[in-house]
C-alpha cells in the first residue's frame, strides 16, 4: 500500500517510520529542507503525563499515559536519542506557588517533600524552595535528536514541498500530520500557540533530573541534557508571531535563577519560538477524517509524549482499518468537521 504522510515534523516522522516497518511504501511531505520549522524543534522534550493538560481533558490522561510507557521501547530502536529516566522534581518556591503546584502533586499522587529534602537530591535548587515533590514517572528525551534518527530511518523518502491540498497527492492513503498546518489542509480547527524557550549551557552534571516548578507566580521548567545543555521553557501565548520578547526571556530567566540561581554562570545559547498545535479542547485530533484521509495533528503541549502512540494507532487505522479504543476520544468528528 502506497502511504503519503504531509508533515515531516515529529508526529509525521514517526507515523511514517511506523508504516513502513509494518510494509507500506511511504513518502514523506515538508517543506522545510532541514526541517527546523516544527515545534518539535523548539520543544523540550519532557515527557510529563501529569501535566495541566488532565485537568483540562480528563480523557487525555490515559492517552498520555499509555504513551508514557511505549516510550522507553521506541527510544531504544531509535538508538541515543537523549532518553533519559532521572525523573522530575517538583519544586514552588512560595507559599503561593506551592499551593499552585500541591494541586498537580496531589493529583499524581506525589509524597511531599521538604525543601532541604529536595537539596538533598539536587544540591543545585536554591534555599529558599519552599516544598516539592519527586516524580520518576516523568522523563525526558531531546526531541531533535528523535527527529534526527526517525530521519534516518525515512531516508530516500522524502519530498521537499509544502502541500496546498490533499486531493493533489498521488498515494492510496493520506495521513495529514502537518501541525499547525493541518488546519488550512482539513479545515480541522487547530491553533497555533506561541512559546519561547531558551538553552543554556555550562559544566555538565549542575542538574540530574528535570525541574518543573513556580517561583513568585512565574512557571518554569528547566531540562538538563547530559552534555551540559539545560534547555528553559516555556511561555505560552495565545499569539502568531515568531518573536522572541524581552518579557517572556525576563520571566524565564528570572524564575530559571531563582530556582537554580547556578545557572547564572551558563552561557544563554539560544532564543526560539515555536507554536504548540492547540485545539479547542486542547486534546490531539486522531482517527480518520474522510475519504483515504486520515489525521494526527493537534498535539499542542504534549506531541512529544505522545508521539509512539499516536504512530501506532495510525499504523493500525490507516493498514487494518480499526484501532483500540482509546482513540475514540480523540476523532475529528469530536468537531463536527469529519
Ligand atoms: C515551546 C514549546 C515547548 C514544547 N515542549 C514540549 C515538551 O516538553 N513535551 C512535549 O511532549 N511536547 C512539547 N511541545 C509540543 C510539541 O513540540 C508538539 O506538540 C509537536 O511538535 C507536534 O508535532 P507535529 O509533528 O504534529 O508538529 P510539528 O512538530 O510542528 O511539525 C509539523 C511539520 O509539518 C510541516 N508542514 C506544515 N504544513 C505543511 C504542508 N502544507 N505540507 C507539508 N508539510 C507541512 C512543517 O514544516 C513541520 O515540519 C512543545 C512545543 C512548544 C512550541
Amino acid at each position: 500500500m502506497r502511504v503519503g504522510v504531509i508533515g515531516g515534523g515529529i508526529v509525521g516522522l514517526a507515523i511514517g517510520a511506523e508504516l513502513l516497518r509494518r510494509g507500506a511504501d511511504v513518502t514523506v511531505y515538508d517543506p522545510a529542507p532541514d526541517g527546523t520549522d516544527g515545534a518539535w524543534h523548539v520543544a523540550a522534550g519532557m515527557l510529563a503525563p501529569g501535566g495541566e493538560s488532565v485537568f483540562e481533558f480528563p480523557q487525555l490522561e490515559r492517552l498520555l499515559e499509555a504513551s508514557n510507557q511505549l516510550w522507553p521501547e521506541f527510544a531504544a530502536a531509535l538508538g541515543d536519542v537523549g532518553y533519559d529516566d532521572a525523573g522530575t522534581l517538583g519544586v514552588a518556591l512560595t507559599a503561593d506557588d506551592v499551593a499552585e503546584m500541591a494541586r498537580e502533586w496531589k493529583h499524581q499522587k506525589l509524597s511531599p517533600l521538604t525543601g532541604s529534602q529536595l537539596r538533598d537530591l539536587s544540591p543545585a535548587l536554591s534555599p529558599r524552595i519552599r516544598a516539592g515533590a519527586y516524580s520518576p514517572t516523568e522523563r525526558q528525551v531531546d526531541p531533535r535528536r528523535v527527529v534526527n534518527a526517525l530521519r534516518g530511518v525515512l531516508d530516500g523518502r522524502f519530498v521537499q514541498a509544502e502541500v496546498g491540498a490533499v486531493a493533489a497527492l498521488p498515494e492510496d492513503r493520506i495521513v495529514v500530520a502537518a501541525g499547525c498546518g493541518t488546519a488550512g489542509l482539513t479545515g480541522l480547527p487547530i491553533r497555533p500557540v506561541k512559546g519561547q524557550v531558551l538553552r543554556l549551557r555550562g559544566e555538565p552534571g549542575l542538574l540530574r533530573h528535570v525541574i518543573d516548578g513556580a517561583a513568585d507566580g512565574r512557571h518554569v521548567y528547566l531540562v538538563p541534557r547530559a552534555d551540559g545543555e539545560v534547555v528553559v521553557g516555556a511561555t505560552q501565548e495565545e499569539r502568531t508571531d515568531r518573536h522572541p520578547t524581552a518579557g517572556g526571556v525576563h520571566d524565564l530567566l528570572r524564575a530559571a535563577l531563582d530556582l537554580v540561581p547556578g545557572l547564572a554562570e551558563h552561557e544563554l545559547t539560544e532564543v526560539t519560538v515555536g507554536h504548540r498545535p492547540g485545539t479547542p479542547d486542547n486534546a490531539p485530533i486522531i482517527g480518520h477524517f474522510r475519504d483515504n484521509v486520515y489525521v494526527a495533528a493537534g498535539h499542542h503541549r504534549n506531541g512529544v509524549l505522545l508521539t509512539p502512540i499516536t504512530a501506532r494507532l495510525v499504523a493500525d487505522l490507516v493498514l487494518t482499518g480499526t484501532a483500540d479504543p482509546i482513540i475514540d476520544d480523540f476523532t475529528p468528528g469530536r468537531f463536527g468537521c469529519a
